[in-house]
């Protein structure tokens, strides 16, 4: 069902008056985690003023240590629903585990699936069942054919607004985080019918290639880009070394828009 050969036309998916997939590229910024309503409401501030309509936070964090953050939970996600409400913004946030979706939907306009479930079939299931949208991430070892498959789980129950989000792989490279595999872009517009994204944070774990890799995505055809923006990342309880500050913030947004406006 996500398939091309399926449904020829792009699917458009409208979020907060955003058309993501309609040609003009979308962007997601905000923290990793939420960490205060303070710290929310001041990223809010900023990706308001720029008359952009998503922010991103996590609340329920998938860490790889089990004594890293772990998110406020509902707690947090009030916190960024109240930041967004304030600025206009629709709210991305990731949800782990089926049982946390009936609590946290009431607060949450576009649910994410992480990388670390990607494969997590009854998590696909259910999110195939809401009637909001659906960010889902590649998982780090997933092929693109597994991806595909993963969309079209969600699909296969019901739910056809998905936003594919490449978000870098693991391979033997270690001057990145991941590898971004910027060919998946065309790729997977070219098997589906879906908006891809690319999230430049994850993916490259470096401060200093969120502008190059943003560029590439939008080069390479990405419906839109992710990058986490922190009040101030040298304190951030999670990914503290590639998000960007409110200045980068401002500056990054110029350069794009810049960039945008040749093409
Ligand atoms: C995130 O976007 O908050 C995140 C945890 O990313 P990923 O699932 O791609 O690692
Ligand atoms: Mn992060």
């Amino acid at each position: 069902l996500v398939s091309r050969k399926k449904k020829p036309e792009d699917t458009i998916i409208t979020i907060n008056g955003e058309r993501i997939g309609e040609g003009t590229p979308s962007f997601i910024f905000g923290p990793c985690a939420v960490e205060s309503q303070e710290q929310v409401s001041k990223v809010a501030e900023a990706i308001g003023a720029k008359g952009l309509r998503l922010i991103r936070g996590g609340a329920y964090k998938p860490r790889t240590s089990p004594y890293d953050f772990q998110g406020l939970g509902l707690e947090g996600l009030k916190m960024l629903k109240a930041a967004a409400d304030q600025y206009n913004l629709a709210v991305v946030s990731e949800i782990v585990t089926p049982h946390h979706l009936e609590e946290a939907l009431p607060f949450v306009d576009v649910v994410q699936v992480g990388a670390r479930n990607m494969q997590n079939f009854e998590l696909l299931k259910a999110v195939g069942q809401i009637n909001k949208p659906v960010l889902l991430k590649r998982g780090m070892s997933a092929t693109i054919d597994e991806f595909i498959n993963a969309a079209e789980y969600i699909i296969a129950s019901g739910n056809d607004q998905i936003i594919l989000c490449e978000r870098g792989i693991r391979t033997y490279e270690k001057a990145t985080r991941n590898t971004l595999d910027i060919s998946a872009v065309p790729i997977l517009k070219q098997e589906t019918h879906l908006p891809v994204f690319v999230d430049v944070t994850h993916s490259t774990g470096r401060r200093d290639l969120l502008l190059p890799a943003a560029k590439a995505a939008i080069a390479i055809g990405a419906d839109g880009v992710m990058a986490e923006v922190h009040p101030d990342p040298a304190v951030a309880l999670s990914d503290a070394a590639q998000q960007m500050d409110l200045n980068q913030f401002d500056e990054y947004y110029d350069a794009l828009m810049k960039f945008m406006k040749q093409y």
